[in-house]
């Protein structure tokens, strides 16, 4: 087993998830009611090993939209149809150092990375441009459906469509980037927003999350189906921008401070990855000034004080 002493592990994971339990730090995501609405009492962790094992505790079977998360995943599935050259033609791969959401491109006029908005409107555009609006969706939400071992995965209209009703600002990066000439050619700009929203409404659970975390660890094979999701590149390119740009515009803090790759979601859910070892899904909706859950952060800053997890540890 990766982790020997996998009930001693569970036992450290209880005890930072009953200290987390009592921060009270944040608020909800605001800028759609279906978020505001989110009750702030909601916590849970869940942990799949590369070997299978896994540990779940919280509220693990509640649904949550997948919101920015979906980015990380997204983008994988975008390298395994284009490869990395064909991806970062139209995006980079450069922390942005600014707001997840903000009106910007970088010096070559490309959205910075995959993990910031823009990058990630990008990267729908990217994804399958050739097939129908349905079939775009039904092949993203297969991938997704592997990934997470057949667990659950959702679909929430209500988010959609309150996310299409408020979506000043997306429709604004979207038709600065096409200002600018960023898209590929054919590009359908409201159908690529449509998608975009959609990918973000898709709702896991923190163990079907947990799940597809783990894949990520384990090179893109899903550990408990044994079914090669992604190829090593796009695992290894998916993980890396993680590490660099996952956690908005704390990226740079928590690579420092946590060390590994994470994405995380306006709806207060983190994919946490320690390659080689686990995949942990971790959801709770108050938010910091940053967007990131306030409780997962500090659970994922407790966990490498406890283990020897952070990418430099033990060199
Ligand atoms: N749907 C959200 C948006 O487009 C996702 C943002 C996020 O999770 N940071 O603004």
């Amino acid at each position: 087993f990766v982790i020997p002493d996998f009930r001693g592990f569970c036992h450290h994971i209880e005890e930072i998830y009953a200290k987390c339990l009592t921060n009270t730090d944040g608020k909800a995501a605001h800028y759609i009611p279906q978020l505001a609405r989110a009750n702030p009492d909601h916590w849970a962790v869940s942990v799949c090993t590369v070997d299978g094992q896994r540990y779940s505790t919280g509220d693990v079977n509640v649904p949550f939209t997948l919101q920015s998360c979906s980015y990380a995943l997204n983008y994988a599935l975008a390298l395994g149809q284009l490869s990395d050259v064909g991806v970062h033609i139209y995006v980079g791969m450069e922390p942005s150092g600014r707001h997840y959401n903000e009106l910007c491109l970088d010096y070559n006029n490309k959205p910075h990375n995959p993990m910031i908005n823009a990058g990630a409107i990008m990267t729908a555009a990217l994804l399958k441009p050739d097939l129908s609006a349905a079939d775009r969706f039904d092949f993203v939400f297969n991938m997704y459906k592997r990934l997470g071992g057949g667990e659950y995965l959702g679909f929430n209209n209500a988010v959609f469509l309150s996310e299409k009703e408020c979506a000043d600002r997306n429709f604004a990066l979207a038709y600065f980037m096409r200002e600018n000439k960023c898209f590929p050619e054919g590009t359908r700009l409201h159908e690529t927003l449509d998608f975009y929203f959609q990918l973000c409404s898709l709702e896991i659970t923190a163990e079907s999350g947990a799940l597809m975390a783990a894949t990520l660890a384990n090179g893109g094979i899903n550990p408990l189906t044994g079914d090669p999701v992604l190829t090593v590149d796009a695992v290894r390119n998916t993980l890396t921008l993680m590490h660099s740009c996952g956690m908005y515009n704390y990226s740079g803090q928590f690579a420092f401070k946590v060390g590994l790759p994470s994405k995380s979601g306006v709806s207060g859910c983190v994919l946490l990855v320690v390659p080689n070892t686990m995949g942990i899904c971790l959801w709770s909706p108050p938010l910091d000034s940053n967007g990131n859950s306030c409780r997962a952060v500090q659970f994922c800053m407790e966990l490498v004080s406890r283990f020897n997890f952070h990418n430099f540890d033990n060199l």
